[in-house]
Formats: structure tokens, sequence, C-alpha cells
């Protein structure tokens, strides 16, 4: 992603400075809440209050909702390949925005600058998957399934949808909902994450400015009050969350009580299983950058690495010296490997984890508590930490700390390591680093765990191919995007159709056949 920005450093260059209170986007345009309630947004670089966000009430969403009942049925009835074109054009103007939304993620999340770009462009991906929706819509027909009747199926959109999104994606986790939905002839309200909301308001400009119809997208910003209104709102067909697994089963629950369809996507510990006889150097790198890289604030990151035999004793003096040398600083540097974490509160949990893992007996082998950037010292920063003689009762190998620390736990053989995974309760990615097919094999078969790499560090599905963990990772009965993002976002009506010409007359009182 370099190449798209043409200096060095973007550190010099003027930041994304708005300090105007974050609101609602509401039937087209901006909308006050008829909240008192605000929440501040630092920026995690500089530990200041850049903005506040509103923290709307029921009756914000009633608002939301009531607009986008009202678009609902001329959306639905819109033929999908305008709606793709619409999606297209959605599409082209991310692409011009890429830059100043990648500075507004960094300045509210931390994450470095070309990993915000990173995250657009995977965005974009389900956007541009999207674009597709004509063809993803065509149902399946077949003649004659008895004498003159033909049946058919086709999918027609649920209506007013909803989606509530963690903070650790501003711009990607949205970007696997409210494309699918919006393509598919449903209204879509978004609840984004009240820790950096700023780039759902652009993100809602771009879709109006795209051409589509007020009402169709709507943003209510907020914490529980807005999340529990959508979970009770009779109007709301469909909830689509990603977040922590306790608030992900909270949701998934409360939704199903109201009769709500749910995906609900939550929390992960993902492994990366050491072989012996991967190639050390290219493992080191890959492992380094998916455990500290956003500051191992993805779900996705790898935060286990299970050293097979020998492994071990290779890869942890390079490990190590990667470890104590990331470059971590504001993420407007082009060469910053690591920026800080989202909040102060997520520092200390963070910090307060390293302290446990200390006490229950891992070997601290790298502390990265207490780190400061230079030039940023009130800034939310903690160096990488790397544990090593980490064990399964440790809270620190049960739990998703969710920063950047790694925990190394060694074992004897392949077999021990995949029952090491498959016995954990969150199964959302794992990896397995190998120069060996059969092992590769062996482990892509027998591991429990819904998305997985071989000699793949972080293996994030492509747009067409869907998102999703097994066991406590996701609550619910389909992925993400794809084309069971389609599915999620439609109901299936099945058709059977004869003419005049084909009914025999008479009362019909046996069970019909295709006789
Ligand atoms: P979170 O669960 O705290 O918040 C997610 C959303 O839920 C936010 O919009 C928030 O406002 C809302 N929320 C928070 N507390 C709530 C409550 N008590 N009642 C109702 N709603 C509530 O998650 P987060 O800290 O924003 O994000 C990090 C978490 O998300 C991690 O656990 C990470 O693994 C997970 N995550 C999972 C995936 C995945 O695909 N499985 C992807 C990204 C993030």
């Amino acid at each position: 992603m370099k190449d798209q920005v043409s200096t060095d450093t973007l550190a010099a260059q003027p930041r994304y400075t708005d300090s105007s209170d974050i609101v609602n986007f509401i039937n087209g345009e901006l909308a006050a809440s008829r909240s008192e309630r605000k929440q501040d947004v630092f920026n995690p670089s500089t530990g200041e209050v850049a903005r506040k966000v509103v923290l709307s009430t029921a009756e914000d969403l009633n608002a939301a909702v009531a607009a986008a009942k009202a678009a609902a049925p001329a959306w639905a009835d819109t033929p999908p390949v305008r709606r793709a074109r619409i999606m297209n054009r959605f599409l082209a103007l991310m692409a011009e925005h890429t830059d100043e939304m990648a500075a507004m993620i960094s300045a509210e999340h931390g994450k470095v600058f070309t990993d915000a770009q990173g995250e657009i462009a995977r965005g974009m991906d389900v956007v541009e998957f999207a674009c597709g929706i004509p063809q993803l819509l065509k149902g399946d027909y077949t003649e004659q399934i008895a004498n003159g009747i033909d049946n058919w199926t086709m999918r027609q959109p649920l209506g007013v949808v909803a989606g509530i999104t963690p903070f650790n994606f501003p711009v990607m986790v949205p970007c696997w909902m409210f494309p699918m939905a919006i393509a598919s002839g449903n209204a879509f309200i978004l609840k984004p994450s009240e820790r950096d909301p700023s780039a759902s308001l652009l993100m809602a400009r771009l879709l109006k400015e795209a051409g589509l119809p007020d009402g169709v997208f709507s943003v209510v910003q907020g914490d529980k009050v807005v999340v529990d209104a959508i979970l009770e709102h009779e109007d709301i067909a469909a909830v689509s969350f990603v977040g922590s697994t306790p608030i992900a089963q909270y949701i998934y629950e409360r939704g199903a009580h109201f009769g709500k369809r749910v995906q609900a996507l939550g929390g992960a510990k993902n492994h990366m299983i050491v072989m012996p006889d991967c190639d050390i150097e290219r493992t080191v790198d890959a492992l380094v950058g998916a455990a500290y890289g956003s500051a191992g604030e993805r779900c996705m990151a790898i935060s286990v690495a299970v050293l097979v035999g020998s492994a071990g004793e290779k890869i942890l003096p390079l490990l190590i010296e990667r470890t104590k040398t990331l470059k971590i600083k504001d993420g407007m540097h082009l060469d910053a490997e690591m920026g800080p974490v989202v909040t102060k509160e997520a520092l200390e949990r963070i910090e307060n984890y390293i302290a446990i893992g200390v006490e229950q007996g891992a070997e601290l082998l790298v502390d990265g508590r207490g780190f400061k950037a230079e030039g940023h010292e009130n800034g939310f920063y903690t160096g990488g930490t790397l544990f090593d003689k980490v064990t399964p009762e440790m809270r620190i190998y049960k739990e998703e700390i969710f920063g950047p620390v790694l925990a190394c736990v060694h074992v004897n053989d392949l077999g021990e390591a995949v029952d090491l995974v498959n016995a954990h309760e969150f199964g959302n990615g794992v990896s397995c680093f190998t120069s060996d097919g059969h092992t590769a094999r062996e482990f892509a078969r027998r591991i429990q765990v819904g998305m997985v790499g071989v000699n793949v560090p972080i293996p994030v599905p492509m747009a067409w191919h869907g998102f999703g963990g097994w066991k406590r990772s996701l609550f619910g009965d389909t992925h993400a995007y794809g084309e069971e993002g389609v599915r999620f976002y439609t109901k299936q009506k099945s058709i059977m159709q004869r003419w005049p010409e084909n009914i025999e007359k008479g009362n019909e009182f046996v069970m019909p056949t295709h006789g």
C-alpha cells in the first residue's frame, strides 16, 4: 500500500482535525441527537480528547428506523443492477477518499496509516463483491415439477436491518455488512463503535454522493442504550454484530428473543502452530506482524505461538530480538510497525494481564509495560510483550487480551498442537507454518477453527468466501459477507405456478403429488 502515498512520513502533514461533535446520520442528513449524553473520543497517540460523540436515545433510533422503513419498499423495488451501480460509484468514492479515511482511522484508533489503508482496501473488496448482486440474487427454477406446474425460488430483502460494530476496524467491519445488506435491497442502520465513530459519517456522506436514496443507510451513534433499542425494535428484522464474545452472546440471545435473525461474531484467541521444519526467518516475520500489527487489536491477531519440538529453540532468539526492536510510534509515520492501543482503559487492561501472566508463573521474555513513544509521552502506548512457558491453565492463555502480547506454549508434536487448539473455547483463526504437505493437510482437516491458514498468519477470507469463526467466536448460522451474507440479508420464497389449462376440474382432497 505504501505506493499510494508520496512521502516517507506523514507526521508533518495536516492531521485529521475536525473537533465538532460526532452526530447521527438519518434520512440522508446529519442529525443532532435528543440525548444530553456524550462520550469523549480520544486520539490514542496524544492521549487527548479529539472529539465527542453523541450517545443516542431510543427516540433517535426510532427516527432512523422510521426513515429506513419509509425508504425500504422503493429500494427493494429498485432493479438489482441499479443498486449495483450505486455500489460501484461508492467503490470509486472510497478509493478517492482512502487517504482521508485512513488518517481518520489512525487518529481515533491509533493503528498505523498504511494498516488503515489496508483495512479500507479489504472493506472495498466487499463493496466490489456486492456490485455483483444481480448475479448473486439469481434464483433457481424447475420446469414441470408436476403436470403443468413449474416451481422457482427467489430471494427477497428482509426490510430494515441493523449492524453493530467494534472499534478495531471502523471501516472494514461495517463494510462486511452494509454493502451486502443494501445491495440485497434492504435499508441498513449502523451503530458504530463509540470509540472511533468518525469514519461512519464519511461513509454515509459518500453513499449519499454515490446516489443512495435517503433513508437506505443511517448511522445512529451510541452505546448499550441504542443497542438495546435496536434489539427490541419490532421493525428491525435482522441484526449483524461483531465484537467481544460476552456481548455477542447477549446480542444473539436478546435478538432471538425478539424474533430477529442474528449473526454475532465474537472474540478470539488465535494460535499459530510452528513446526520444526518451517522456514524460521519467514515464520518469525509472519508471527511478529500477526501478533503486534495493529497493536494486537485484530480479531485475527495471533496471540499464541505453539512451538512444536525443536521449533522453540530455533525461533525464540529471533522472536525476542524482533519484539524488542519493534518500531512503535505515531501511526502517521510510514515506517511505524505499531501504534498506540485505543484507550487508556485498554492500556491498563493489557498491562494488568501482563502482571497476571508473571504472577501465574509464565516467563516474561520481553516486557512492553511502561513504553513511552518519543514526543507522545501521554499517548496510550505499550511495547510488544513476549511470554514463554505459558500453560493452558493460565489466564493469559485462556482469555482474550486484545493487545500486543504473544504467549508461547511448547508441545511435542502436531497431534498435541491440534488437541491444544481444539480444546480452546474460541475458534476464530488459526495458522500452521510448515514445509511439509502432509502436516499441512492433516492440520487443515483436523483443526476445529473457522478460518485456517497454512503458512498464512492471518487467514481473513477474501470478500467472496465469507468470514466466520467457530465455537464461541460466532453465534448464529451464517458467516459475514460472501454468499452467506446474501443469504443472511434475504429470505427465500418458493413459488409454484400453473395456468387454467392445466387445472383439472373437481375438488382436490388428496395431498398433491407429482403424478
Ligand atoms: P465490544 O464488544 O466492547 O463492542 C462492540 C459493540 O458492542 C460496540 O458497538 C459497542 O458499543 C457495543 N457494546 C459494548 N458493550 C455493550 C453492552 N454491554 N451492551 C450492548 N452493546 C454493547 O468490542 P470492542 O472492544 O469494540 O471490539 C473488540 C472485540 O471485538 C474483540 O473481542 C475482538 O475479538 C472482537 N472482534 C471480533 C471480530 C470477528 O470477526 N470475530 C472482528 C473484530 C473484532
